[in-house]
């Protein structure tokens, strides 16, 4: 009987609640300790939202067959059925309310059909949204566009591309913020002199911008996966200081009586 079986779910580590979960396999980002279990799926509907980033847990609308293998299985009733290879469901997050598709494999080697009678372990192995794919609407438009588009690239695997397209949105905060003119590390250095910039983040910065000219200008092979997370990790951080978190603290100073 072919049967084909999923890969092992993936396990993350984050440090901050915008820490992503990259391509398959397991996966530490950043070097903070705080740990939480992963993308959900039926099997184990906990773990981080992509929608609202947040640790949840979630509401399955329940599993529907969606490829079928070669292979058949025999019912108890003499009739047989087609081997399920993948299938997919929505879980509802109780946190945001919103539903993420998650579409799910048997877990290698887990088979009852190769393994004896123990139970089928389905796990998720791709999910919509992406996680990181939901930049804030505080985000100005031009900068959450090329963040989101260097999110969809860097989960394809395109890495330069990826880099590319989060420079770009370097590129847009500095116009953002009035740096319009000269080099990007100018304008970089200018914002972190006039105070938009954390000093951390500007230090931080500086590396994203070395990276960033490899993937635009510099040599093509010369951006890595680990750049490319770097980079848009960092990204990620950068709109959290300068858009999400003032956002935050104007919603809250409003509702308050
Ligand atoms: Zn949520």
């Amino acid at each position: 009987m072919a049967l084909k079986y999923g890969a092992p779910r993936p396990t993350i580590h984050i440090e901050t609640s915008m820490a992503h979960q990259r391509g398959t396999g397991n996966r530490t980002v950043g070097s903070g300790t705080a740990r939480h279990s992963g993308l959900p799926d039926n099997t184990h509907p906990e773990g981080l939202c992509p929608r609202c980033r947040k640790q949840s847990s979630f509401d399955s609308s329940g599993p529907i067959p969606v490829t079928f293998g070669d292979g058949v299985v025999a019912d108890k009733d003499g009739s047989y059925s087609h081997v399920v290879e993948a299938r997919a469901s929505v879980l509802g997050c109780r946190n945001c309310g919103q539903g993420v598709v998650v579409v799910e494999q048997l877990e290698q080697d887990t088979s009852p059909l190769i393994r004896g009678g123990k139970p089928l372990i389905w796990r998720g192995i791709h999910w919509w949204p992406m996680t990181g794919a939901v930049v804030h609407h505080a985000v100005p438009e031009a900068i959450r566009f090329a963040l989101q588009e260097a999110e969809a690239t860097f989960a394809a695997n395109c890495f330069r591309a990826a880099t590319i397209m989060a420079r770009h949105a370097l590129e847009a905060i500095a116009a953002d913020q009035g740096a319009e003119k000269g080099k990007l590390v100018d304008r970089v250095k200018a914002l972190a002199d006039c105070h938009k910039l954390q000093p951390n983040l500007a230090d931080w910065a500086t590396e994203v911008r070395l990276v960033g000219n490899a993937g635009a200008h510099g040599p093509l092979d010369n951006v890595s996966e680990d750049d490319a997370k770097d980079l848009l990790a960092f990204m990620q951080e950068l709109v959290n200081y300068l858009y999400v978190l003032p956002f935050e603290l104007q919603e809250r100073r409003k509702n308050k009586p």
